[in-house]
């Protein structure tokens, strides 16, 4: 029987519940402790697939194929939890399970209602998180102590600790304590307020995580414990630090993994946390520094490619780098050219996105990236708006995504209606029926390398599977002529139908991927694609001083 720990946030959002929830796993695997980390959502949507990601970040995608939330990747990144369906619940997908069982006539008669109906099938989505025979699962609770939205998430984890024994659960919740600089003082009120309304619904944390400008000292910590009914050292100081990557030493620093092993009865060897320590140590004091565009549409939010940027800063940390970000959106480079917006730049990247806005400001970006030289880096759209720009560039067509233009003369790419789908071992059709016009390929998908070239260099395997999220492929009509004229296939599906990567030869370092390798990087192990294109960065730079 796994032990829960429940994590639930008060006082304001935004406070980092799902960085809490990924450290506190890193810490605990750092104790040789099994975990898996899951998320509830208390939205209504039924995945995070149809929100935008201007409104709430990146969609994170799953190896089985599943659209979540972006902690997930927070989750993924600090931890070795390879997540799947089972770790992200939105209130949406709870009510629709219940739905359709009263549908069905499951409920023989009975009126259907949040408790006990809803708060049972949480209990059940909670349950389902043990896929394994972990020792710890981690829940978290999105939304904060408070919201309307929320009540039937933290209804449920209360009587969740009746049915598993009180031994096997602990509630961690997460404030704030602001500094209020005219007092001099941290004031401990809105942590008690959030903790009286957590007590409210039955539910008595365990442990108080406190964000904090500075530190906490003993008598604030006795204040916080006094109000709220727990013993000073299970208050935790979660103090601003300058990189997540901090946060499991400074829970360590704090004494956390103490106090969970204690509550547990684990008994366990101090956690080794050395390779945290390393990965801190090459933020803070990296050798080189470059500069990388990113192209893009949402360049407004940062959020919104999330595991990009976090991916980014890995690739630094493996070649000792700081990376600094560049935002440039497309729409500007159509207005002013790429030279006034991509001449300081050590690297240019184009991620992945939907429709057509900024389609050619991003094709500038390819074309200005492969006549000068710079390390271009292509994930999904980036990919297919290189091919674009070489079909139109150097061979001569008048190419484009039937994405962008349905009645174009050379759709280089464009919506494959039939392929085989290697996970499922069956022919997939793209329908046509979806919002968007054809089901997207979703999640992860083999793909073989061809050997001797930069793909193959990086990743030093022939085959890789990689994350996906898209429905335009590379149309293999074009094939021969691209190749004839200097493009590279460097990686396809292993049948060969579908392209999966392109590279350019006479350029430093040029790679478009269909798949999205950003979401499978960690700071502990950096992605291939990401490391091999930053060193590029970095040897660009170098060579230009
Ligand atoms: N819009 C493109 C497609 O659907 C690219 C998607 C992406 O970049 N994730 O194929």
């Amino acid at each position: 029987m796994p032990k829960y720990i429940f994590v639930t946030g008060g006082v304001v959002s935004g406070l980092g519940k799902g960085i809490a929830a990924a450290a506190t796993g890193a810490l605990l695997e750092a104790k040789g402790i099994s975990v898996t980390i899951q998320k509830l959502d208390p939205y209504i949507n039924v995945d995070p697939g149809t929100l935008s990601p201007f409104e709430h970040g990146e969609v994170f995608v799953t190896d089985d194929g599943c659209e979540t939330d972006l902690d997930l990747g927070h989750y993924e990144r600090f931890t070795h939890v390879r997540t799947s369906v089972f770790n992200n619940y939105t209130t949406g997908k709870i009510y629709n399970n219940v739905i359709t069982k009263e549908r069905r006539g499951d409920y023989l008669g009975d009126t259907v209602q949040v408790v006990p109906h809803i708060t049972d099938a949480i209990k059940e989505a909670i349950r389902s998180a043990a896929t394994r025979d972990y020792d710890v699962i981690i829940v978290e609770i999105g939304g904060t102590v408070g919201d309307i939205e929320s009540l039937p998430f933290l209804e449920a984890i209360r009587q969740f600790r009746y049915e598993a024994g009180r031994e096997n659960v602990l509630y961690m919740h997460l404030t704030l304590v602001p500094y209020i600089k005219a007092a001099g003082e941290l004031k401990s009120k809105p942590t008690q307020h959030s903790v009286k309304e957590l007590r409210a619904i039955g539910i008595q944390p365990d442990i108080l995580l406190c964000r904090t400008e500075m530190p906490l000292s003993p008598d604030v910590k006795r204040k916080i414990a006094l109000h709220c009914n727990i013993e000073p050292d299970a208050v935790i100081a979660a103090i601003d630090v300058e990189t997540v990557y901090e946060v499991p030493l400074c829970f360590k620093a704090e004494g956390l993994d103490k106090l969970i092993e204690k509550k547990f009865s684990l008994n366990r060897p101090e956690p080794d946390l050395s390779l945290w320590t390393e990965v801190v140590k090459r933020i803070k004091e990296p050798k080189f520094e470059v500069t990388i565009a990113i192209v893009g549409k949402y360049v407004g939010l940062k959020d919104a490619y999330k595991s990009l940027t976090e991916a980014l800063l890995h690739g630094g940390i493996a070649n000792n780098a700081r990376v600094n970000l560049h935002w440039v959106d497309a729409e500007e480079i159509e207005a002013r050219g790429a030279e006034v917006l991509l001449s300081e730049v050590d690297g240019i990247l184009v991620p992945g996105g939907f429709g057509s806005r900024g389609i050619e400001g991003k094709i500038k970006a390819v074309r200005y990236a492969r006549e000068k030289k710079i390390p271009y880096f292509g994930i999904c759209l980036g990919m297919q708006t290189a091919v674009i720009e070489f079909s139109r560039d150097v061979c001569g067509l008048s190419a484009n995504s039937t994405e962008f233009d349905t009645g174009i003369k050379e759709p280089v790419i464009y919506l494959m209606e039939r392929w085989y789908n290697h996970r499922t071992g069956k022919i997939e059709e793209r329908t046509k029926d979806s919002h968007m016009g054809g089901t997207m390929r979703l999640g992860a998908y083999p793909c073989v390398i061809k050997e001797g070239t930069r793909a193959f260099n990086a990743y030093g395997i022939k085959e890789i599977s990689e994350r996906h999220r898209h429905r335009y492929e590379f149309n293999n009509k074009y094939r021969e002529l691209l190749t004839k004229n200097g493009l590279i296939i460097s990686g396809a599906s292993p049948d060969g139908e579908l392209v999966e990567m392109v590279e350019l030869r006479n350029h430093p370092w040029f790679l478009g991927c269909q798949f999205h390798p950003e979401f499978k990087s960690k700071p502990i192990e950096p992605h291939p694609l990401f490391r091999a294109f930053i060193e590029a960065a970095i040897r660009k730079k170098e060579l230009f001083l």
